[in-house]
């Protein structure tokens, strides 16, 4: 079963409901957890993972023969991305702006393009004390997510759980990380900000076709209007986390929340079991 974890909106408690999810149920199964939040991966602080090994990552970018090149333009026609341009007798190839599509290659009329790897980040596979653990680092001020999230979900468990922690928002990154779950646990607050970013990460949902439910974190501030929200939507609160120093102190020490109060361990197999339950 793959189970991602998500939320509308950053500072949730994500990492804190993915980390122990999968430190719960270690014991139990074979667990795997994919920190897809490329942009800034932070589970491995809390599973303390020791990489085993890394991969880089690299996207085909477009290389210009000059001495082929008859300056059509066309490369630049066909790029949906303006990462390519036709300045009179000279072509500019901006790789950051590159989703290695490969259409101008294919498009160019006299065979002037070439591909050439373009590294954008790191795959890390690593352990955490029985459980598989891969995280994704994009290199910094690259802005392409999507290829490395597809590399971590290379490493997928082929049994038992893979838990897939998605970076915040509903942007691209999310929806690759997202897609192909089995259920996705949206992690909200109960606060406006909160409500608004849980709406378009439901939508979001809706869109993929994953079945989901949420977890309202920090439960007792802020107002029921989350709740209300969820029950009119008829979408299931798997679970809720009140506001406690204890949590917040832990977590700001990279301590996971089973760890600190391991009370908090019969909740989360609860969790699975009522995932289990959903996805039936
Ligand atoms: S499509 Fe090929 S020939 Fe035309 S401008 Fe681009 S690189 Fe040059
Ligand atoms: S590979 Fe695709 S995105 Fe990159 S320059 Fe060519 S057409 Fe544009």
């Amino acid at each position: 079963m793959i189970v991602s974890i998500a939320s509308g909106k950053g500072g949730t408690g994500k990492t804190l409901v993915a980390t122990s999810l999968v430190l719960t149920l270690k014991e139990s199964l074979p667990v795997t957890l994919l920190d897809c939040d490329v942009e800034e991966p932070n589970d491995h602080i809390y599973m303390r993972a020791r990489p085993v090994h890394s991969e880089p990552v690299a996207i085909p970018v477009p290389f210009v023969d000059e001495s082929q090149c008859i300056y059509c333009g066309m490369c630049h026609d066909v790029c949906a991305f303006n990462a390519i341009a036709v300045l009179g007798t000279a072509v500019l190839v901006f790789k950051e702006l590159c989703h290695g599509c490969g259409a101008c290659t294919r498009f160019c009329p006299v065979g002037a393009i070439t591909e050439v790897p373009h590294e954008i980040g790191v795959v890390e596979v690593g352990d955490a004390d029985g459980v598989s653990f891969v995280d994704g680092v994009l290199t910094i001020g690259q802005p392409m997510a999507p290829p490395i999230i597809r590399e971590v979900k290379r490493h997928t468990g082929t049994k038992g759980l893979t838990v897939i922690d998605a970076s915040p928002g509903t942007a691209c990154p999310v929806v690759e990380a997202v897609r192909g779950s089995d259920f996705c646990v949206l992690v909200t607050e109960p606060t406006p900000f909160g409500l608004h970013d849980l709406r378009l990460a439901v939508e979001t949902m809706r869109e993929l076709g994953v079945p989901y439910g949420t977890i309202i974190n920090r439960a007792d501030l802020g107002d029921d209007r989350t709740e209300r929200y969820c029950q009119a939507q008829e979408i299931p609160v798997l679970m809720t986390i009140p506001f406690d120093e204890r949590i917040a102190r832990s977590y700001s020490r990279g301590v996971p929340l089973v760890e600190a109060l391991p009370e908090y361990r019969e909740q989360f197999f609860a969790l699975f079991r009522k995932i289990q339950e959903l996805v039936k």
